[in-house]
């Protein structure tokens, strides 16, 4: 039988309503064995994200303030989705943290408010005790699973069990695959939350915010997934930022190297560390929507399927506030090692950079600004002293723009419509990226014009898409 790891997202668990849709689509697939869930999202574009509310929780307990009313908040949510879904009547759950009258344990309902109150009371008691800001986030998560395990009937799995941090916050991949697969190849069905694990002593730790798509590729790796479904509220990875281009193509089916540049390269519909522990294995990504549970979505794999022709074009996206150093120095490339000092330097701080370039004599770094502000000063200084360089810059206020294609760009001439495009808009390009292996073309340009530059590189691109 095979085996398909189901992932909803924030939005898909936003209320009961979605708890239902939930329901059906895991219902609609037997192979639907394993599902990983995220925290209630938006129900609507001013709402708050659970996992937000926690942290504002988190915040206002380590400062000593009132944080009550936002956990109240939190019950409300959870309140909502579970008499949406359980059947009998509601208990007390409404005023303060009262639990229901034990006389009336026999009823779903009652019991679940009962389950979720305690829950409530126990982030409460850490909040006042001990506040952790990890242990604090990853409460969504834990919710949502607890009550999404029961309504499907399915054996609930806490990622403490299974999804391995080391004590200094970082992750263990290797041991958490083993661990993972130890915990959830003898069961029939699960329900797994997401964004979290724990370190041996059981604190608590999180994946970035997005975690659960990460959850949900590692589970997936675990079992060795026929499928991963990463379900969200839209149908599939669009070929640009539809707050940018009006209605842009939805993306049939790309590789995963496509998939992976484009949301490291802010495309946000998958977690760009989700795409390593599926692509080890070739385990194909299908994102899917919960509201259009019939339309097939985006499939990300190894090879495109037999008869879907690569487009020389999967999409367009970038990053806003980088900015670009610029050394200069007559001799540079005679071998004296120049890019490897300057590389030195950058590291020796951990400061990771996006892309290096370098020219006959000259050698430029893309960073984000966020990164090189704390260390702007010392850093100029040193490779002031280290390169003695002829021309030394700095420029911020720039975007990064990626044109991403398997074929694309030597394929066909979509670099030549690219930056011809871009300089009929009349936009500077201040830096162009593009290595051998030609998956993307990179292009810098000032920040104030970065929506017209993606506007101008799509509408020569969208044919190709
Ligand atoms: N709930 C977490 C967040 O809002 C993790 C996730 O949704 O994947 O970032």
């Amino acid at each position: 039988m095979s085996i398909t790891v189901a992932k909803f997202g924030g939005t898909s668990l936003a209320d009961a309503a979605h708890f239902r849709k939930i329901r059906e689509i895991v219902e609609g697939d037997p192979d639907r064995r394993i599902i990983v869930v995220s925290a209630p999202g938006k129900r609507f574009p001013e709402d708050v994200k659970v996992t937000d509310l926690l942290l504002s929780c988190y915040e206002k307990a380590a400062a000593e303030e009132n944080f009550e009313p936002i956990l109240r908040e939190i019950r409300d949510r959870y309140l909502e989705i579970i008499r949406g879904i359980f059947p009998g009547d509601a208990g007390q759950g409404d005023g303060s943290f009262v639990l229901p009258e034990s006389g009336q344990k026999n009823r779903p309902l009652v019991l679940q408010e009962e389950r979720l109150l305690r829950a409530l009371e126990e982030i409460r008691s850490h909040l006042l005790t001990d506040p952790a800001r990890d242990y604090t986030a990853s409460r969504g998560e834990y919710l949502s699973a607890r009550i999404l395990s029961d309504y499907l009937g399915f054996t609930f799995v806490d990622p403490a069990w299974c999804v391995c941090f080391r004590a200094d916050g970082s992750f263990d991949q290797q041991m958490t695959i083993r661990t993972m697969a130890a915990s959830l190849r003898p069961l029939k069905n699960a329900v797994i939350a997401g964004f979290y694990g724990a370190d041996e002593a059981g604190v608590i730790h999180t994946f970035q915010r997005g975690g659960s798509d990460v959850t949900g590729a590692l589970a997936a790796r675990a079992v060795s997934a026929d499928l991963y479904e990463n379900w969200t509220d839209v149908p599939g990875l669009l070929s640009a930022d539809p707050r940018i281009v009006d209605h842009p193509k939805r993306v049939n089916a790309l590789s995963y190297r496509e998939l992976r540049t484009l949301s490291y390269m802010g495309a946000s519909v998958l977690h760009s560390d989700a795409v390593q522990p599926a692509s080890d294995l070739g385990i194909p990504i299908n994102i899917r929507s919960t509201e259009e549970p019939e339309n097939p979505g985006t499939m990300i794999v190894r090879k495109l399927p037999k008869g879907e022709t690569r487009r020389p074009v999967s999409g367009v996206a970038g990053m806003q506030g980088m900015s670009v150093i610029q050394v200069e120095k007559l001799m540079v490339s005679d071998g004296s090692g120049f890019a490897s000092i300057m590389l030195d330097i950058l590291k020796k701080r951990n400061l990771p950079f996006e892309h290096c370039l370098t020219g006959i004599d000259s050698i430029t770094i893309v960073i984000r600004t966020m990164l090189l502000e704390p260390v702007r000063e010392e850093l100029l200084t040193e490779i002031r002293e280290e390169l003695q360089p002829d021309y030394l810059a700095v420029r911020d206020n720039l975007s990064m723009i990626v044109v991403v294609g398997e074929k694309g760009t030597d394929t066909s001439d979509a670099n030549v419509r690219v930056l011809e495009a871009l300089s009929e808009a009349g936009i500077e390009i201040t830096t162009i990226n593009q290595g051998a292996g030609k998956l993307n073309l990179l292009i810098g340009v000032p920040e104030d014009s970065y929506e017209e530059a993606i506007r101008a590189i799509y509408s020569v691109v969208e044919d190709a898409l």
